[in-house]
C-alpha cells in the first residue's frame, strides 16, 4: 500500500467515523473544525507510524468489576488501551488528548490510571507487561504555529521535535488507594456533589505548551461549563480590570459572529428531522 492509499483510507475512514459519531450524538464540527480534526488525524498518524503499526492488540477493554465504593455503592472501573508485543515486550500504552509538556510535568496524575490498567492486565488477565507510556496527541505550539502561517520548512522542523511519548512508572504499591480514590469519586457523583475547582486552583500555574499557564488558561478555557461555573466566574472578576469589561471578554470567548453562526449551521443540519421523534 503506498502513502498516497494509506492517506485515503485514513480520510475515508475519518469521514466514517464522523458520521456515526454525529449520528450517535446529535452533535456537528464547523467546516474549519473538521479539517483540523482530520489534519491533526494525519500528522499523529505520520509521527506514530512506528508505534501504529506494531500494536498488537488494539481497543483491549480492561474491566475491573465488582468493586465497593467507601459508602457501600457497588460500581467497576473500564478502560480501554492498546499494546505493543514485541522482542518479548510488552508495552501498554494509554491515548490521551494532552499535550507533551502537561503529561510529562504532572506524570502523577496518569500514573495512577495506568496503573489500576496495569493491574488488571497482569493480575486479572494473567499478562505480562513490561511498561506503561501515554501517547499525547496535542499539538505542541511550534507545530500549531507553523500550521497557522501555512509554512512548509516550519512544519517539517516542528515534527522533528515533536514528542508523543512519555514513559510512565508503574508500581502496584498504590493501586489499592487508587481504586479507593475512583470509589470516592463514585461516591461524589451520586450525590450529586459538583463543586467547581477553588479560585484559588485557578489562579495555580503549571508547565503545559512549553510555557507556564494558569489553571484557568488550560483548563477552564476548555470546559464547557465555565460559562455557568461559579469558580470561573469568580476568577474572571477577580482577575483584574473593570467588572463590565472584564465580563465582556468573559462572554466573547464564544468566538467570533461567524464561528457561532458556522457552528449553529453545522448543528442544525446535523439534528434529526422533526420526523425521527414521531411514533
Ligand atoms: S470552568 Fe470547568 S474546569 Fe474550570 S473550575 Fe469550572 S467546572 Fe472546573
Amino acid at each position: 500500500m503506498t502513502e498516497a492509499d494509506i492517506e485515503a483510507q485514513i480520510r475515508e475512514m475519518f469521514e466514517e467515523n464522523y458520521e456515526l459519531l454525529q449520528a450517535e450524538g446529535g452533535h456537528a464540527l464547523t467546516q474549519d473544525g473538521k479539517n483540523a480534526a482530520l489534519r491533526q488525524v494525519l500528522l499523529y498518524w505520520q509521527k506514530m507510524r512506528d508505534v501504529a503499526e506494531n500494536v498488537t492488540d488494539t481497543e483491549v477493554k480492561l474491566n475491573l468489576p465488582d468493586q465497593m465504593t467507601p459508602k457501600g455503592r457497588k460500581y467497576g472501573i473500564e478502560g480501554v488501551v492498546d499494546i505493543i508485543r514485541e522482542d518479548d515486550r510488552t508495552v501498554m500504552y494509554d491515548i490521551k488528548t494532552h499535550d507533551y509538556d502537561y503529561v510529562n510535568k504532572n506524570k502523577e496524575l496518569y500514573e495512577k490510571q495506568l496503573n489500576v490498567y496495569a493491574y488488571i492486565w497482569q493480575s486479572l488477565r494473567g499478562q505480562e507487561l513490561d511498561q506503561t507510556a501515554i501517547i499525547a496527541t496535542a499539538f505542541p505550539t511550534a507545530v500549531q504555529e507553523a500550521l497557522d502561517r501555512d509554512d512548509e520548512r516550519r512544519l517539517a522542523a516542528a515534527l522533528e521535535e515533536w514528542n508523543l511519548l512519555i514513559d510512565i512508572p508503574f508500581d502496584q504499591l498504590h493501586v489499592g488507594q487508587t481504586i479507593a480514590d475512583f470509589g470516592a469519586v463514585v461516591d461524589a457523583i451520586e450525590e450529586n456533589k459538583f463543586a467547581p475547582a477553588s479560585v484559588e486552583k485557578l489562579k495555580t500555574r503549571f508547565a503545559a505548551r512549553g510555557r507556564e499557564l494558569l489553571f484557568a488558561t488550560q483548563v477552564c478555557r476548555n470546559c464547557d461549563a465555565r460559562f455557568s461555573c461559579s469558580s470561573y466566574r469568580n476568577y474572571v472578576v477577580s482577575s483584574g480590570g473593570r467588572s463590565d469589561s472584564t465580563f465582556a471578554r468573559y462572554f466573547q470567548e464564544f468566538g467570533s459572529d461567524s464561528e457561532q453562526e458556522e457552528w449553529l449551521t453545522a448543528n442544525l443540519d446535523a439534528a434529526p428531522s422533526p420526523e425521527a421523534f414521531e411514533v
